[in-house]
């Protein structure tokens, strides 16, 4: 099939890479001329795992390719998919303006039956907007389908290749046969395509983001109690994970959802109740939780100090929102390095992958290091913001020699609780005894 997607962030073109993956001639658009220049050089522009062999395989084979002409690129496309960001406007609400000037545009540039897809996160009744203002400049036949993308960055390739499930939000028969050829090789181990109306379609995005991330709230607040309770967070998330009706993922507590799904899905689907007179009570105390969580670590700190940090210095290890993926949108991370910095400490920070996007953000109020060691030379303590793999099993004799004060804040858990005493740090995590 020949497909077009506009947008080629996260979604876009991990979805346009697997799509050609799949023997699909694929055109990713985008507005972003200089994103289009290094895609099109086989540059990719974001770090997922397992992204780049593909991509440059089907570059190779020219079943993908980048344009940042609309017109060029959706001329020939059976399917166009959105893929556009939908960032939260100032009340909470999902911001529809680059989906709909997208749709605004590709009325009179629609020449013969096509399928527009949406696979951005949208509130229910987008997809009727988008019919709308396609039909108003379209002389030919087309349709409109709500297609939520469930990827998770970090294992983006992976989740998209072999999905847990697709949901189809269509009335449309034609639409519907299409995409299920579509995606047929994806669902091959039996995994379901689940259709519905599409309102349905874009509440279960909603749904399934706040769900998971009611599960981190309830799980930190438990952490919480563990703390004033001397019970250990650990051993409670094990006695309950092992209940089936539970469930062992998203169980794990730390210092709070971030990335750009969660947060701002969260507070889409508030103010989406709310436009309909309906007070979505959980999800209220869901975020609230969070913003608590993420400078719960910072109290710590506080304490710790006895309220005088300025002048301190400390290690960061961990930018991204979470591992395996540069993404720093909303990141627990920085609203760390900002309230140090606020109080007049200075920071070194190491992460595999996120460095340049912090970079962008703090430019030179903050040291970057090479690596998990540069950055603790002369640290009043080591913080621990994301649970990168390689922050698992460090050298601690090497810790200890390089901290001035061998102390770690642990956001993430990593270290046994009796080996730091054995090593004599003084560790502070989550949750644990
Ligand atoms: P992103 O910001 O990484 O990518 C969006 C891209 O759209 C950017 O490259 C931007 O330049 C481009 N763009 C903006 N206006 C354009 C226009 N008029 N024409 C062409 N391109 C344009 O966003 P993302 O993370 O890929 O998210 C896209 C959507 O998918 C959002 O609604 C998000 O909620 C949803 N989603 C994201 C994830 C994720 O993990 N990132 C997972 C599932 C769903």
């Amino acid at each position: 099939m020949k497909i077009s997607i506009i947008g080629s962030g996260y979604v876009g073109l991990v979805s346009g890479t697997c799509f050609s993956e799949t023997g699909n001639y694929v055109k990713c658009i985008d507005i972003d001329i200089e994103k289009v220049k290094k895609l099109s050089n086989g540059e990719l522009t974001i770090f997922e795992p397992g992204l780049e062999k593909l991509f440059l395989k089907n570059i190779r084979e020219k079943r993908l390719k980048f344009t940042s002409n609309l017109e060029k690129g959706i001329s020939d496309a059976d399917i166009i998919f959105l893929a556009l960001p939908t960032p939260p406007g100032k009340d909470g609400h999902a911001d529809l303006k680059y989906i709909l000037k997208v749709a605004d545009q590709l009325g009179s540039l629609i020449k013969d039956y096509k399928i527009i897809v949406d696979k951005s996160t949208v509130p229910v009744g987008t997809a009727a907007k988008v019919r709308k203002l396609i039909a108003k400049n379209c002389k030919v036949d087309f349709d409109v389908v709500s297609n939520p993308e469930f990827l998770r960055e970090g294992a983006a390739v992976e989740d998209f290749m072999k999905p847990d499930r697709i949901v189809i939000g269509t009335e449309s028969e034609k639409a519907r046969k299409i995409l299920s050829e579509l995606y047929s090789p994806f669902v091959r181990q039996g995994n379901p395509i689940i259709y519905m109306d599409q309102n349905s379609a874009e509440l279960t995005k909603y749904a399934a983001n706040s769900f998971l991330a009611t599960k981190i709230s309830f799980m930190n607040e438990i952490a919480l109690l563990c703390e004033k309770l001397d019970a250990d967070v650990d051993l409670v998330r094990n006695g309950i994970g092992t209940d089936s009706r539970i469930g062992k993922r998203f169980l794990f507590p730390g210092i709070g959802y971030g990335g750009s799904c969660f947060p701002k899905d969260v507070k889409a689907l508030i103010k989406s109740a709310k436009e309909v007179e309906y007070d979505f009570k959980i999800l209220n105390a869901v975020e609230f939780v969070n913003e608590f969580q993420k400078i719960y670590i910072i109290d710590k700190i506080n304490k710790y100090f006895k309220k005088n940090i300025n002048g301190k210095h400390f290690a960061l290890w961990g930018l991204s929102f979470k591992p395996n993926t540069d993404d720093i949108r909303e990141a627990p991370s920085l609203v760390i390095i900002k309230k140090l910095l606020d109080a007049g400490a200075s920071v070194s920070v190491f992460d595999p992958e996120a460095i340049n996007n912090v970079r962008n953000v703090f430019g030179s109020k903050i040291n970057y290091s090479k690596n998990i060691y540069d950055c603790l030379i002369n640290a009043d303590g080591l913080i621990i913001a994301t649970e990168w793999n390689e922050f698992r099993n460090p050298d601690f004799n090497k810790i200890n020699k390089l901290l001035k004060k061998k102390l770690i804040f642990d956001g993430r858990n990593l270290f046994d609780t009796k080996k730091m005493k054995n090593l004599d740090i003084e560790y502070f995590s989550i949750g644990r005894k």
